[in-house]
């Protein structure tokens, strides 16, 4: 369980989050959704423990993060651009994920090609970076961000820079291995129609704080506001 309480994060006096207050229970995926600006990468960079905060807290299964290091916090991570290092094969970028640990290379290497396999990139362990699609890169870095068996998953706008079949079918792919792995995650997208695929609960976000959170059906059915209502799309 991941937990905000009233966190605010400052930059030169304008508030990003504004009193923050969201809960992630043990296994489920949360989409926070919102305009540009309103704050939810800040959200995420704050939990990743990318950027401090200046006041409230952040806790995961009880514990106060605010003291750990971005390594300590065991997170997987996956940001909106491509950030595979292009010189080296897909299974060598999986296996960076495990650098930091003692683990054996023979063993490195088999947990790298079974978070390939997890994704659909059994034959792809060789190929270099700048030889697979955009859609195959992300499924590279969703691959090493799940390699260490995280606590938690942040996913960033991890489709915005994808076209649109590939974005529907990544998606889904996203969904499917979320929920047999039973992570806990927090997925970032200004895309309504995004966030009410891939979540079982959806946050919008507005000014740094959370305007309303509820599941999909909650959120068309019973929006709590006129800005809920215009932004999960009933205005479409
Ligand atoms: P987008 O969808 O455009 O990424 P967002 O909802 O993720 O928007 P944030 O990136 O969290 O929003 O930004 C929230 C506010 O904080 C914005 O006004 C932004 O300009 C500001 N901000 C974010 N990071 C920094 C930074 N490093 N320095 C200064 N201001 C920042």
């Amino acid at each position: 369980v991941v937990e905000f309480t009233g966190v605010v994060k400052e930059f030169s006096g304008m508030r990003a989050l504004d009193g923050f207050n969201l809960t992630l229970h043990a296994g489920e995926c949360v989409a926070l959704l919102g305009p540009s600006g309103s704050g939810k990468t800040t959200a995420l960079r704050v939990l990743a423990g990318l950027e401090s905060t200046d006041a409230g807290s952040i806790t995961i299964d009880g514990i106060d993060v605010s003291a750990l290091s971005t390594s300590k916090r065991d997170m997987g991570m996956v940001f909106q651009s491509y950030s595979l290092f292009p010189h080296l094969s897909a299974g060598e970028n999986v296996e960076f994920g495990l650098r930091m640990r003692k683990i054996k290379p023979a063993e490195r290497r088999r947990r790298a090609a079974a978070s390939l396999a997890m994704v659909g990139l059994d034959d792809h362990f060789d190929r270099f970076a700048h030889q697979l699609s955009g859609g195959q890169q992300q499924r590279v870095a969703l691959a090493r961000a799940l390699v260490t068996e995280p606590r938690v998953l942040l996913l960033d706008e991890p489709l915005s820079a994808l076209d649109a079949k590939v974005r529907v079918q990544l998606r889904d792919e996203i969904r499917r291995i979320q929920t047999e792995l039973g992570i806990t995650t927090l997925f970032v997208t200004h895309d309504q129609d995004e966030a009410l695929a891939v979540a079982d609960r959806v946050a919008v976000m507005r000014a740094g704080n959370i305007e309303q959170v509820g599941t999909p059906e909650e959120l068309y059915s019973r929006p709590a506001t006129p800005f809920i209502a215009d932004f999960v799309g009933l205005s479409n």
